[in-house]
C-alpha cells in the first residue's frame, strides 16, 4: 500500500531506548516502567499511573478493582472496539449496549439513564478516535444513581474535556498503547487513576496480587522476603523494554500528536466541499486527539432501510481507493453484532441503529504525522472523484 493507514514514527532515541534494559539486564517491569508511568502522569494531570500489558489488561484491572461480579451490569457503547464489553464477560457480568450516535461514534447521553437498572453498577464511556466522550451528562448520572466510571481512553491519549485530559474523570481511565494508536509501546496500557485504593489495587492485580512490586523489593532491605499475595492477580505487567519505548515515546508525544492535529485539519479543510463526508464531531471545549480520522459516508441520509445499498457504494469506493494504493478503513465494528454477542443476547442490527449506521458507513483515511501534503492530495483527490469512478 502506497499511503497506509497509519504509520509508527520512531527515530533514533526509539532504537537507543530498546538497548538500555538489555545492557542492565533489568527487562521486565523495573525502573523505565515507573519512570514511564510518572511521565505519563504529568503529560495527563493523572494522579497516579500503572503501566500494564494492554489496554484490555488494564481495562480488566481496573473492573477487578471495583469488584465487579456475576449479576452485575455495566453500561457500554455499541460501537467500540470488543475489548470495552469483553472485560464485563471477563467477570461474569453483562454489558448493557447504549447506541451511539453516528455524528460523534460516541455514547449517546440521551439514551443512557433508561438504561439504568438496580443491577446496573458503571458505565464504561469511550473517547473514540480521540474524540471525548460528552463527560458531564455522563458524570451527572453515575453521581445521582452512585455508578462508577471506568473511561476507555484506549484513543484518547492527547484528548481533552473541560480543560481535563480523559481518563481523569472516574475512578480509572484505561490507554493503550498499540501501533494504531497515537503512541505505541507494541503492546501495552495504561490505567490512570485519582484514588489510592484503584492505584493499590491496580498494582497489585497486574502484578498477580502481590503486596510489594518486584522494583520495591529490590529497591528496599529485606529483598530476599516473597511478598504476600492477598489478592486473585494476573500477570498483567509490561516489560521494562516496552517501558522504555514509552519514555521515548513520550518526549515525542507533542510532535506527534501536533502532526496529527495539522494533518486532520488539513483534510477538515480539503474535504469541506464533499457533501457525502461528514467528518465525526466533538463536544463544545473538547480537544480531538485523532487517534484516528473518521467521518460517515452519507451520499443520502442513513437509515435502516437503505443502509445496505449505502454500504455496498462505500465499499466499492474503498476498493477504488485501495487500488489506487489508499488504505482506508471501516471506524471500528459493533460488539453486539459479532458472533459471540449475536449468539449470547440474540441482537439485532436494529437494536443499535446508530452502531449499525457507523459500522456499515465509518471511513477512516490515512493519518501519521509523516503524512506529506503530496500524499494526502492524492487521498482528497482519490475521494472526490471516488463517487463518480
Ligand atoms: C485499541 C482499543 C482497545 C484495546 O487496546 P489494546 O491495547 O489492543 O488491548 C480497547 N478499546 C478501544 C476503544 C480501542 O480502540
Amino acid at each position: 500500500m502506497s499511503i497506509p493507514i497509519t504509520k509508527v514514527l520512531f527515530g533514533d532515541e526509539e532504537l537507543r531506548s530498546v538497548q538500555l534494559p538489555l545492557e542492565s539486564g533489568w527487562v521486565v517491569q523495573g525502573p523505565y516502567v515507573k519512570e514511564f508511568e510518572d511521565e505519563f502522569s504529568r503529560q495527563t494531570g493523572a494522579g497516579a499511573s500503572i503501566a500494564t500489558s494492554s489496554c484490555t489488561t488494564a481495562l480488566h484491572i481496573a473492573v477487578a478493582a471495583l469488584g465487579l461480579k456475576p449479576g452485575d451490569e455495566v453500561i457500554v457503547p455499541s460501537f467500540t472496539w470488543v475489548a470495552t464489553a469483553n472485560v464485563v464477560e471477563y467477570m461474569g457480568a453483562t454489558p448493557i449496549f447504549c447506541d451511539i450516535d453516528p455524528a460523534t461514534f460516541n455514547i449517546d447521553t440521551n439514551l443512557l439513564p433508561a438504561l439504568v437498572t438496580e443491577r446496573t453498577v458503571g458505565i464504561i464511556p469511550v473517547h473514540l478516535f480521540g474524540a471525548a466522550a460528552e463527560m458531564a451528562p455522563i458524570q451527572e448520572l453515575a453521581r445521582a444513581r452512585g455508578l462508577w466510571i471506568v473511561e476507555d481512553a484506549a484513543c484518547g491519549f492527547g484528548t481533552w474535556y473541560g480543560g481535563k485530559h480523559v481518563g481523569t474523570f472516574g475512578e480509572a481511565g484505561c490507554f493503550s498503547f498499540h501501533p494504531r494508536k497515537s503512541i505505541t509501546t507494541g503492546e501495552g496500557g495504561m490505567i490512570t487513576t485519582d484514588g489510592a485504593e484503584m492505584e493499590r489495587l491496580s498494582r497489585s492485580l497486574r502484578d498477580h496480587g502481590a503486596s510489594r512490586s518486584d522494583h520495591d523489593r529490590h529497591t528496599s532491605q529485606g529483598s530476599f522476603l516473597l511478598s504476600d499475595y492477598d489478592l486473585l492477580g494476573f500477570n498483567f505487567r509490561m516489560t521494562d523494554i516496552q517501558g522504555a519505548l514509552g519514555c521515548a515515546q513520550l518526549k515525542r508525544a507533542a510532535t506527534i500528536l501536533d502532526g496529527r492535529r495539522a494533518r486532520a485539519a488539513r483534510y477538515d479543510e480539503l474535504l469541506a466541499k464533499l457533501e457525502w463526508f461528514r467528518p465525526q464531531t466533538i463536544p463544545v471545549g473538547s480537544v480531538h486527539g485523532y487517534q484516528a480520522y473518521v467521518g460517515l459516508f452519507a451520499p443520502e441520509e442513513p437509515s435502516l432501510t437503505n443502509i445496505a445499498e449505502l454500504n455496498a457504494l462505500r465499499n466499492a469506493l474503498m476498493a477504488r481507493l485501495e487500488a489506487s494504493g489508499i488504505a482506508t478503513r471501516p471506524g471500528t465494528h459493533a460488539p453486539p453484532f459479532l458472533g459471540y454477542y449475536r449468539a449470547k443476547y440474540g441482537y439485532r442490527s436494529e437494536d443499535f441503529p446508530g452502531a449499525h449506521i457507523a459500522e456499515q458507513l465509518s471511513l477512516a483515511l490515512p493519518l501519521f504525522p509523516q503524512l506529506t501534503d503530496a500524499e494526502q492530495d492524492t487521498v482528497c483527490a482519490a475521494l472526490t472523484e471516488g463517487l463518480n469512478g
